[in-house]
């Protein structure tokens, strides 16, 4: 974990007390609209990736904005502290790589090669901690026990249900779109051993072509949603400061996860923020690799470079859900230019320097920073590239 630097000792006497400047490089962000107050170590928990298929714009979007956002949180004085997670135990991938003869471990560890390429090549620093859910399954059972100690969680026949019933009901959604979403990602809810078809599970009793770890409830696997829960709270502790994903993450993985991490631990809330990175489409609908509807990353690197793939994903809200035309990378290498132009002029303002890094603290502003940058050239700019790491 990265320190802020070593203090001397204290001066005792007032004669030492000599006047010096004494820089508290500090600031609050907002974010989500909402005030951040910003403590070290800022601790960040990205979903990271299912790795049983090639990064798609999507992906690349929310690891891009995590990125920025630890950039951000940096430079307004904090110590950053990220875990980006693989989910290596998913049925998902297992399923993938039984189509394709493999073993669904070293199938993962290959597709998760490709993912830390296309990652290098968008400059997206390495995170603090990448926990693979197959070290964590122990974490897991922890928290199994701990829910079923609480009465939060029930065993069924080798699985351990998760009551989740409150989860959905303070998602704002509807209960029959929550029941929609919670099918659309695999929860099961028609499943007749679930006592409330929004009860998830946190531990699975696995079938014979399953992967599969001895349990106090038999031989079995994690659930999605504990794995992410263990995972944060194994790397960042029992809450973190700004849970980053997807924004169709937001129901049913982020409820459920925050929901089991505050029942077993009694810390609320789990996260004190939340980033959720608005969906890519094209063509008119989401970009998917269910429906094969998707730009990959490598495909546009081929075309791009990664910087101008970077400010394409950051020259916008990042809530904000948009559509991807091809035309777009012409306008992101545009501004590229400009604001590499208006590096290359002189010039030192601290006004301006404060004004692109004012921008950047209110819910990450990026298209904000960069016209202020754009506008105002010299050092500011060449902060907005640093911390951008566009360069
Ligand atoms: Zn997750």
């Amino acid at each position: 974990m990265a320190l802020l630097p070593p203090t001397p000792p204290g001066i005792v006497g007032v004669a030492g007390r000599v006047a010096e400047p004494v820089d508290v490089r500090s600031a609050d962000l907002r974010l989500g609209g909402r005030p951040l107050p910003v403590l070290s170590p800022a601790r960040v928990y990205v979903c990271g990736i299912t790795p049983y298929d090639v990064t798609h714009l999507g992906h690349a979007a929310t690891f891009v904005w995590a990125d920025v956002l630890g950039s951000v949180l940096r430079l307004a004085g904090a110590e950053v502290v990220t875990s980006r997670n693989v989910t290596d135990v998913d049925d998902v991938l297992t399923r993938a790589a039984d189509a394709r003869g493999r073993h669904y471990d070293e199938f993962a560890l290959g597709q998760e090669f490709a993912f830390e390429q296309d990652m290098r090549a968008l400059g997206v620093r390495p995170p603090t901690h990448a926990p693979r859910a197959r070290h964590h399954i122990a974490h897991v059972q922890q928290l199994a026990a701990a829910l079923l100690r609480a009465g939060q969680a029930y065993e069924r026949e080798g699985h351990v249900f998760f009551r989740g019933a409150g989860a959905a009901a303070s998602s704002g959604l509807s209960a029959d779109r929550a029941r929609e979403l919670a099918a659309e990602f695999g929860d099961e809810p028609d499943d007749p051993l679930r006592e409330d078809p929004f009860d998830v599970p946190v531990w699975r009793a696995s079938g014979e072509r399953d992967p599969a770890w001895p349990s106090p409830w038999g031989w079995g696997r994690p659930g999605w949603h504990a794995e992410c829960a263990a995972m944060a709270t194994a790397t960042l502790g029992h809450g973190v400061d700004v849970l980053v994903g997807g924004a169709d993450l937001a129901f049913p993985h982020h409820a459920h996860q925050v929901a089991m991490a505050e029942a077993a631990s009694g810390v609320a809330p789990f996260a004190r923020s939340r980033v959720q990175v608005g969906a890519v489409s094209q063509d008119g609908a989401k970009m998917a690799k269910s429906t094969g509807n998707l730009t990959l990353v490598a495909d546009l690197l081929r075309v791009t470079t990664g910087p101008a793939l970077r400010l394409l994903v950051l020259d916008r809200p990042w809530s904000q859900p948009w559509e991807y035309r091809p035309e777009l990378l012409e306008t992101a290498s545009g501004r590229l230019d400009a604001l590499f132009s208006a590096a290359g002029r002189p010039g030192w303002s601290p006004a301006a320097s404060r004004a692109v890094a004012d921008r950047l603290f209110d819910d990450l502003d990026v298209s904000g920073a960069l016209d202020v940058a754009i506008s105002d050239g010299g050092d500011a700019a060449r902060q907005l590239v640093r911390v951008l790491a566009l360069g």
